[in-house]
């Protein structure tokens, strides 16, 4: 639709290594990521789809996540990168934000919640849930003081709730991608000039895992990172949409960054 804008935005990013990216490749080689999130204009209100990390991962980031995981993901940031800051950047203010969509709930997406007085915080409910009591495996990259906040959440509900239009318009929608955490959605946004674009986020970490080459280091149901691979295909042909693949250091550079935007 005419008069939305999606900006591609980056909160730093992460120094990893290619296996934590893509399971069981590279061994011990380093792999820096981008962290990116994403603001979309809508004629009724602003939106975004994640925040980066949180503030206090500039601060102090090994207080706020652990030794081992700073380890494991060193974050890149500083108090700039902050969602709010950004957005302070680009005369967008915190009270104009009327939805916050999470991908799912990773330390790396969580940056945002709590900081916008107005948002709905849009997450699967399953998401939120399992956030809360995850299992071994996954608990490093839940941080709960991130999530566990006296905001609006509005849940949604697996594949009763898919493609959940934002606005009843069609210009924003959900989509359910499960794997590389329980409650995991993409995001397709249908821009009038530049066509339409499907923000993977975790769902497809590299275009390596786009094209079923690689699956994600980080992952709750392997079968479920294949089943959503595949619904992202369908979707990108469905919509004749483009795959904005998640942690992509590769792809990344190649998209427009705010204040540059698409429409
Ligand atoms: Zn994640």
């Amino acid at each position: 639709m005419s008069d939305l804008r999606l900006y591609f935005m980056e909160c730093g990013s992460l120094k990893t290594q290619v296996q934590m990216i893509k399971m069981n490749q590279g061994l011990g080689d380093p792999y820096e990521v981008p962290v990116p999130f994403y603001l979309i204009q809508h004629p009724r209100g602003n939106v975004l789809y994640d925040g980066g990390n949180a503030l206090e991962v500039a601060q102090d980031a090994v207080a706020h996540w652990g030794q081992g995981v700073v380890d494991a993901y060193t974050p890149v940031m500083t108090e700039d990168d902050f969602v709010v800051n950004q957005l302070e950047r680009l005369d967008v203010d915190p009270a104009s934000i009327k939805y916050v969509i999470q991908s799912h709930l990773h330390l790396d997406h969580s940056g945002a919640i709590g900081h916008f007085p107005n948002a709905e915080y849009i997450t699967q409910r399953r998401e939120l849930e399992y956030a809360f009591t995850p299992q071994w495996f996954q608990k490093p990259a839940y941080i709960r003081p991130d999530f566990d906040r006296d905001v609006d959440w509005l849940l949604l509900d697996g594949p009763h709730d898919d493609e959940y239009d934002l606005f009843g318009d069609g210009a924003i929608k959900t989509l359910f991608t499960p794997g590389h955490a329980p409650g995991h959605m993409s995001v397709i946004v249908n821009l009038e000039n530049d066509g339409a674009m499907i923000l993977t986020a975790d769902a497809c970490y590299t275009m390596d895992h786009y094209n079923r080459t690689a699956l994600p280091g980080l992952i709750h149901s392997a079968s479920d990172v294949a089943d959503s691979v595949d619904k992202i295909h369908r979707a990108v042909d469905k919509y004749e949409a483009t795959p904005v693949t998640g942690h992509d250091p590769e792809e990344w550079p190649k998209f427009k960054k705010a204040p540059e935007y698409y429409s």
